[in-house]
């Protein structure tokens, strides 16, 4: 059976840790043999320090995400690089951009954004770990940023939603397009043209778990690593190439663009 990688997974969420150790076994049998475990907030570095050490083949992502800048700290910025000096994790993130509506609500101004965001591109250049990006309505300024920063170690831009144009503006730029469970979505339509249209090299998958519910399955319930073969059958579904090609370029992909062994 083909292996996968799923390249966003919140691995150290109560609501996936409950689901423990049959969760993992899981994930195995539907052939998901890595996980990338990105961060949120400095308060949780440590529980997910602690829980990708206990397996080599979950992979440890530290970063600010942008949803809580406004509770950001220069002492987490520090944090975040002796965590990185002490741990080896394989990317900075996720960081990036959310423009969405809602988030001026939170308290959350773009400004304050982009002050965290910057300094996390230099965080990353400093060690030279690629990133992982959350990015809503934002994909012009995030690009533009990352272009007037000479962002030069790629990554991830994960739940990418936009078009082909910003798409290929971040795939020059050395990052894959990560595609989750909204794939499933019949009514996800450009998104579905958009994965028809990138080149297969450019695309990983990921589940977002336990965020981003798959498409008909219970919404009060965690979505899992394991159901990310459904999102590798609704490429195939999709796109010329076979289940077994999409599945053993997209594990490449995020192996070469997160530098995994
Ligand atoms: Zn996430």
């Amino acid at each position: 059976m083909h292996q996968l990688i799923d390249s966003h997974c919140h691995w150290d969420h109560p609501r996936l840790q409950n689901l423990q150790p049959d969760l993992w076994q899981s994930c195995l049998d539907q052939g998901v043999t890595q996980l990338i475990v990105p961060a949120t907030q400095a308060s949780h570095f440590q529980r997910q320090i602690t829980l990708c050490q206990l397996n080599p083949h979950w992979h440890l992502a530290l970063g600010l995400h942008p949803y809580f800048s406004h509770i950001h700290s220069s002492d987490h910025l520090q944090l975040l690089h002796q965590a990185i000096v002490a741990h080896k994790p394989v990317a900075v993130g996720e960081i990036g951009l959310d423009f969405s509506p809602d988030m001026s609500s939170k308290r959350c101004t773009q400004a304050e954004q982009e002050v965290w965001l910057l300094a996390q591109l230099d965080v990353a250049q400093e060690y030279r770990l690629p990133i992982i990006v959350h990015c809503r309505k934002a994909n012009d300024r995030l690009a533009q940023l990352l272009r007037r920063h000479a962002f030069a170690e790629g990554g991830i831009v994960h739940a990418f939603s936009g078009s082909q144009q910003q798409a290929q503006a971040f795939t020059k730029q050395g990052f894959k397009i990560g595609f989750g469970g909204t794939l499933t979505y019949e009514r996800a339509q450009a998104m579905q043209r958009l994965a028809i249209a990138l080149p297969l090299a450019d695309i990983v998958l990921e589940t977002d778990a336990p965020d981003m519910p798959m498409a008909g399955s219970d919404r009060s319930l965690p979505n899992r690593p394991d159901y990310l073969p459904r999102v590798l059958q609704q490429l195939a579904t999709l796109r010329p190439e076979s289940v077994e090609q999409i599945a053993k370029q997209t594990y490449t992909n995020t192996q070469q663009v997160l530098r995994l062994d």
